[in-house]
C-alpha cells in the first residue's frame, strides 16, 4: 500500500521542529513503527511529516534531582540497554526489553509509544506504577502533566495540536525496592493481552509501599489502587498476594478482540498481577 503524498522535514533542533508543527496539518514522525503502517493503510494522511530523528537533545537519558529524564526519541533499545535506567529505574528497562522484537526496539521510541497510546502498549503499566510525569513542549511553551492526565482514552492523549512529548520523568528507584513487569504476550506482535507492573518495598517484615499499573485490559492503562490498598501492611505472603490481585479487574470495562475475550482478559489480569507482585516481593530486600 502506498501512502498519500506528503511533505517531509527533518529539522536539526527543537525550536525549528516546534515551529514547523505550529502550522497546518503536520504530524511528528519518530520511529515510524505505528505511524507508517497507518499511513500505508490510509488511516492517517498527514500533509507534512516532521521527523524528530535529528533533534539530538530529544534522545538524551539523564539523572536529575532524584529523577531519570528520558528524551522522547530514546528508542526502546536505548532504554533497555542504558546502564542508568537498568541501575536506577529497572522497571522501565524491563518493560522496554519486553516490547515487540529487536527491529521494533531499535526503531520505536518512548515518545512515539506514549503519544500513540495503544491500549495494549507495554510502557503505560510501568509509567503508572512509577507515577511518571510527561513534559510536553510546543512553540508557545512547555507544560508537565502526570501520566494519568496524559492518557485520556484508547489512542487519545492530552496532547494538543502543535504539542510534542519532550521527555518522560520517572523517579530513581530506592535500592531496597523490588520491581517486576509481567505480561501475557500476543504472539504475533508481542503486544500485551494483559500486562502488570509492580513496585514494592518492605519494612519491618511488612509491605510498606506498593504501586501497580495494568495495561491491555481496558481502553487505557490504569493504576490498580484497590490491589495496592489490600497488600500494603500485610506480610506479603502468597495468600496476601492472591487476595490483593483478585480485585485488579474490579470495575474494569475489559477489551474484547480477536486475541482474547473480555472475560479471559479479566481472569488473566489477576494471574499476571499476582505474578508481578510475587516477583517484585522476591526482589525487594
Ligand atoms: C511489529 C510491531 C510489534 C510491536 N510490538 C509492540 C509491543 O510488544 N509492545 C508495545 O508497547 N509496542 C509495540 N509496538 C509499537 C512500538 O512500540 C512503536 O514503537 C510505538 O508504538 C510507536 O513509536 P514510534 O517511535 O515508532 O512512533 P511513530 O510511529 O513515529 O509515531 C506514532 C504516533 O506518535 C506520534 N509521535 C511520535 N513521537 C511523538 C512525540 N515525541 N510527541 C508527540 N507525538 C509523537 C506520531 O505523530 C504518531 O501519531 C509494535 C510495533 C510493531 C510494528
Amino acid at each position: 500500500m502506498i501512502p498519500q503524498n506528503f511533505e517531509y522535514s527533518a529539522p536539526g533542533n527543537l525550536r525549528d521542529a516546534l515551529a514547523l508543527l505550529a502550522g497546518g496539518n503536520a504530524k511528528v514522525l519518530a520511529g515510524g513503527m505505528s505511524l507508517i503502517p497507518l499511513m500505508k493503510l490510509r488511516l492517517a494522511a498527514p500533509e507534512h511529516l516532521v521527523d524528530l530523528g535529528r533533534v539530538a537533545d530529544l534522545k538524551s537519558i539523564r539523572e536529575e534531582g532524584g529523577t531519570i529524564r528520558i528524551g522522547a526519541t530514546a528508542t526502546h533499545y536505548d532504554i533497555e540497554s542504558s546502564p542508568l535506567v537498568r541501575g536506577k529505574c529497572p522497571l522501565l528497562a524491563e518493560a522496554a526489553s519486553n516490547i515487540g522484537d529487536v527491529q521494533v526496539r531499535n526503531m520505536g521510541t518512548i515518545g512515539g509509544s506514549i503519544a500513540h497510546a495503544d491500549p495494549a502498549a507495554d510502557y503505560p503499566a510501568s509509567f503508572l506504577a512509577l507515577e511518571a510525569q510527561v513534559r510536553i513542549a510546543s512553540a508557545k511553551g512547555e507544560r508537565t502533566v502526570t501520566i494519568e492526565q496524559f492518557l485520556v482514552d484508547a489512542l487519545t492523549t492530552a496532547l494538543e495540536p502543535g504539542e510534542i512529548v519532550r521527555e518522560i520523568i520517572v523517579p530513581v528507584e530506592p535500592a531496597n525496592a523490588g520491581v517486576s513487569y509481567q505480561k501475557m504476550v500476543q504472539p504475533a506482535s508481542g503486544f500485551a493481552i494483559v500486562g502488570a507492573a509492580a513496585r514494592v518495598r518492605k519494612s519491618g517484615g511488612k509491605v510498606a509501599f506498593v504501586r501497580v499499573g495494568v495495561t491491555g485490559l481496558a481502553a487505557k492503562a490504569f493504576r490498580a489502587t484497590g490491589v495496592e490498598k489490600l497488600l500494603e501492611g500485610t506480610s506479603g505472603s502468597p495468600a496476601d498476594v492472591q487476595k490483593a490481585a483478585a480485585v485488579v479487574s474490579d470495575g474494569a470495562d475489559a477489551n474484547t478482540d480477536l486475541h482474547a475475550s473480555a472475560s479471559y482478559r479479566l481472569q488473566m489480569a489477576k494471574v499476571y498481577t499476582a505474578r508481578a507482585l510475587t516477583q517484585a516481593l522476591s526482589r525487594a530486600s
